[in-house]
Formats: structure tokens, sequence, C-alpha cells
């Protein structure tokens, strides 16, 4: 684990207090910048644990004790804002990167393996290579691939046109046959945007390719934490946020935010403490950073904060299932896969994380947009997947399934739909010192966790702009330019 970069509790608190009202990695972000830029700074959580939408439980197994992601997350190379993060609560190490981007990708029906890879070489020829040798392609498909990415390259993401237009359509009119969608383009877009082609804003599908693999040759480079989310986003988290002087508020909702009697505003929320069900709570601060879920936001957003607040209510939420199964044996041997042809998307090998132990293993499947069974029967679910493992993976047909269990995220991400770009509103709002943070605000980037950690960074700096205080503006830019490096 590196150390670190701890940053001295600084003694000079002159500016009026911040409350940051949600511990999410947005909220996390926004409060350990702030404190580290030397503001008194209250940090309120509904829940009993920081990490918000990205968090890890206990689950007595029958195969043990395991501790369980909510839902396998990945980040990226160019996801250089979480790293930073990562680096603040010294976990860099527990989620590190593939040194070159490689991705086995399984065609079910053909039982055949190919791989996504990059080489070292400059854009765009650093995907040339890979693309040559994909198996899942024909030749004329490659070329129009090829074709379509360089003409994604011209575009700009934040271009409003392309908001409003979806990305299936741009694909159509850019040659993209239905294989090239299922066995490229949706094989990246589905997991990263939350959402088919069809359902997504060409505008963040720009974004996602642009950058992740377009821009700087290592930008898609995988990154996978070795250890549960919660070590990360909770627990590391929590503990730099006290050095760094934060008071962090755990099982405390907030309620509402008006007018304080002397200027500012005043939070109120309810503790819930052993004792007592809940207990009021009152904070008066000079700003405070709403970095909630989208809906909470509407509630809790004073009158005169946003030009339409219903607004926010139009951006729609998505979900996403994991399929949790344990083998008595080893059954796949790279760290993830990703299949073609096959209900399954994504698949990742979560032994270590979880602390299992005695030589079986643990498959973690990730199925994004997947609205169509997050309701279905874990009885049901239980019969298509483990059918389809025994399909995609040959030693799970003679292995015994000691443990199958599901997680459904419902609001797990923002519907990426069409048009949902002019929804998303800014960090600052029109009331001095209410600020907006969360991965749905207007970040340019899709529902992730560098989305989170971005709109953190921009409240805190909106923040001590207004207090006019410098900010410390080396992360994230620092690691881009070793994300381009790459
Ligand atoms: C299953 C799943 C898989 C995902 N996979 C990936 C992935 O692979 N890569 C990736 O980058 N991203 C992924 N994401 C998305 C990523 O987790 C989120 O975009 C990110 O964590 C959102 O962070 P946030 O701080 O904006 O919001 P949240 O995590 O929603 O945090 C908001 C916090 O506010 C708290 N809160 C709400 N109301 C109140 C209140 N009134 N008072 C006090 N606190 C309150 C909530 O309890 C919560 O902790 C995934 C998400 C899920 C669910």
């Amino acid at each position: 684990m590196t150390a670190p970069e701890t940053r001295p509790a600084r003694t000079r608190r002159a500016a009026r207090p911040v409350v940051v009202i949600g511990g999410g990695l947005a909220g996390t972000t926004a409060a350990l910048r702030l404190a580290d830029a030397g503001l008194e700074v209250t940090l309120l959580e509904s829940r009993p644990r920081l990490g918000g939408l990205a968090f890890s439980f206990r689950r007595d197994s029958p195969a043990g004790a395991l501790t369980v992601d909510n839902g396998q997350h990945v980040h990226l190379r160019c996801c250089t804002a979480y790293q930073w993060f990562l680096r603040r609560v010294g976990a860099t190490e527990l989620a590190p990167l593939q040194r070159r981007l490689d991705v086995p990708v399984l065609d079910a029906a053909a039982g055949r393996l190919g791989r996504l890879r990059r080489t070292g070489l400059p854009v765009p020829l650093h995907l040339a290579a890979g693309l040559a040798t994909y198996p899942h392609l024909s030749l004329a498909e490659r070329a129009a691939v090829g074709r379509a990415a360089l003409a994604m390259k011209r575009l700009d993401p934040a271009d409003p046109a392309l908001d409003g237009t979806d990305f299936a359509s741009w694909l159509h009119r850019h040659g993209q046959s239905a294989r090239s969608v299922e066995a490229l383009w949706e094989l990246v877009g589905v997991p990263t945007l939350n959402a088919r082609a069809a359902d997504s804003s060409m505008g963040l599908a720009a974004k996602v390719f642009k950058t992740g693999l377009l821009t700087t040759p290592g930008g898609a480079d995988i990154g996978v934490s070795h250890a549960p989310l919660g070590d990360l986003h909770d627990i590391l988290a929590r503990a730099e946020l006290e050095r760094a002087g934060v008071r962090t508020m755990l099982q405390t909702r907030a309620r509402g935010i008006a007018p304080a009697p002397y200027g500012g505003w005043r939070v109120t929320a309810d503790r819930r403490t052993a004792q007592t069900r809940e207990q009021p709570e009152e904070l008066d601060a000079g700003t405070v950073v709403l970095a909630v879920p989208q809906g909470e936001a509407h509630r809790l957003v004073p009158d005169g904060a946003l030009p339409d607040k219903d607004r926010l209510l139009r951006i729609g939420d998505a979900p996403i299932l994991n399929i949790h199964v344990v083998y008595d044996r080893r059954v796949l041997r790279r760290p993830f896969f990703t299949a073609l042809g096959s209900p399954v998307q994504w698949v990742f090998d979560r032994t270590v994380p979880s602390g299992l132990t005695g030589g079986g293993q643990y498959l973690a499947l990730s199925q994004s947009a997947a609205a169509g069974e997050i309701d279905t029967p874990v009885a049901e679910l239980r019969r298509r997947y483990l059918r389809e493992l025994a399909r995609l993976l040959p030693a799970a047909r003679g292995a015994n399934v000691v443990d199958f269990f599901v997680t459904r995220e419902r609001t797990a991400t923002f519907a990426p739909d069409p048009g949902v770009g002019r929804l998303r509103p800014p960090a600052r709002t029109g009331l001095p010192g209410v600020l907006l943070a969360g991965a749905w605000t207007d970040t340019g980037w899709p529902a992730t966790m560098e989305s989170a950690v971005r709109s953190g960074i921009t409240a805190a700096r909106e923040a001590l702009g207004s207090t006019g205080r410098a900010h410390d503006d080396e992360p994230p830019h620092g690691t881009e330019r070793r994300a381009a490096a790459a």
C-alpha cells in the first residue's frame, strides 16, 4: 500500500465552515479538497458507511465469510481524477492498472477467444494491430470500424447537437454492421455508459471512446481493485478525512437547507444514535455542497438555486445487476473476460478480494443496462446464468456451485439518454454558497467514479474561489500528463 498523500491538517480556520451532504465519492472528494485547503468541513452521510454506490458488505456464505462488492467496478487509465482520489487515500496499489489494454473476448457460438489489445504506438496506430487480428469481425467490418473511429476522433463530445443524437444512429450512419456494434462498440459502450447504443447520448459515447481510446494510447488500460471497494472508499477514505480534520457524521440524513439567521446556510439533519432513534442536528455553514443523488438534490436544494429544478427529475436512473457465483474449484484462469452471443456480459474473478479461501473460485458477472432482468427472480437467474457459464467455461461443467446470489442496483447510474446533457446542472447554483456535486452533474463524463470525483473537485474549487482562497490545482492534471505518456 502506498503512503497516502498526507497534508497536515491546517490550523488556519478563518473562512466559514462548510457542510458537505453525501459521503459518496463526490462528497468525500469535496470534503478532502476543502479540508486540505484549510477549511473547517463537516461531512454528513445518511448510511453507516462512506462510498455511496460503490461499497462492500459482509456475507455469511456456505463458502465461508465473504466480503462482497455491491457491483464490480473498473476504472481506466484516462480516469485521472479517480486515480488522484486513490493516491489521496493511499490506495493506488490496491487498484492497479493493466500495463496495456488487453480484453479477452469469448464468442459463445463459435467457442472462439479473441483479444482487444493495444500496442505502445501513438494514437490511432496503437489499436491498428489489435483490430487487424480481432477475429470476431470480418476484414470489411474491421476497415469500417477504423473509418468510424477516425470520424469519432474529429467529434467534440461537448457539442450540444451530439447530445441530442443517439449513438446507434451515428454508428449506422457510419457504416457499422450489427455485428460490429455487438462485438466492438457495445462491448465497450454498454459497461461504460450503462445503456445500449440506441439509448445513449452520442455526446457521452463520443466522450467515452475519444477519451479512452482515441486521445492517448494508454487511456483505456483497465484498473480493477484487488481489495474490496469498502477498503478504498470507506475505511481508507474515512481515515484520511479524519487526518485532514473533517468531522464525518455517519447515519446522519440532511433534511433541509435554509438561510441561517446571520447569513450563510443552516442545514438541519437527523442523526441516528445507539441511544436515541433520531436526534435532530443543526449546522450553520458559509457553504453547503450537496453531493447526493439527483432526486434527493431536487428535494434539498433551496428555492432559487436552479432556474428550473424540476429538470433534475427528468434525469433518469439505469440499473446494474451483479450475479455472484462461488464454485468449489477454479473454473477461470484469467482475471476477467467478456462474452459475445451470450446474456453474460463481463465476468471477473473476485476470489482474492472477497477473502475466499480453500481452493474455490468466486466469479462476479457484471450485467449493465439491466432493466430487463433487474426484477427477475434469483431462481430464474440461477438457471439462466449457470447454464451460460457452463457453456462458456468448460471447467465449470463439472464444478459444484457452493453459493449463488445477486445484487441489484436499481439506480446504479443516471440514464445516459440522448438529451441528458442539457439536464445536468453545473456545480455552481444561483445561490451563493450552495453548490452541487455528484456523478450526474455536468462533468461531461458518463455516470462513473471519475465523474463523481471530478464533480467533487469542481465543487471544492468553486467553494474555494468564492472564499477567495487559492486552490491546489495539482491533481488531477499532473496524472493526465502521465496518462498521456503511458
Ligand atoms: C453496480 C454498479 C456498478 C458500477 N460500475 C462502475 C464502474 O465499473 N466504473 C465506474 O467508474 N463507475 C461505476 N459505477 C458508478 C459509480 O459507482 C457512481 O457513478 C459513483 O459511485 C457515484 O458517486 P456519487 O458520489 O456521485 O453518488 P453516490 O454514490 O450516490 O453518493 C451519494 C451519497 O449521498 C448519500 N445521501 C443521500 N441523501 C442524503 C441525505 N439526505 N443526507 C446525507 N446523505 C445522503 C447517499 O447515502 C450516498 O452515500 C457503478 C455503480 C454501480 C451501482
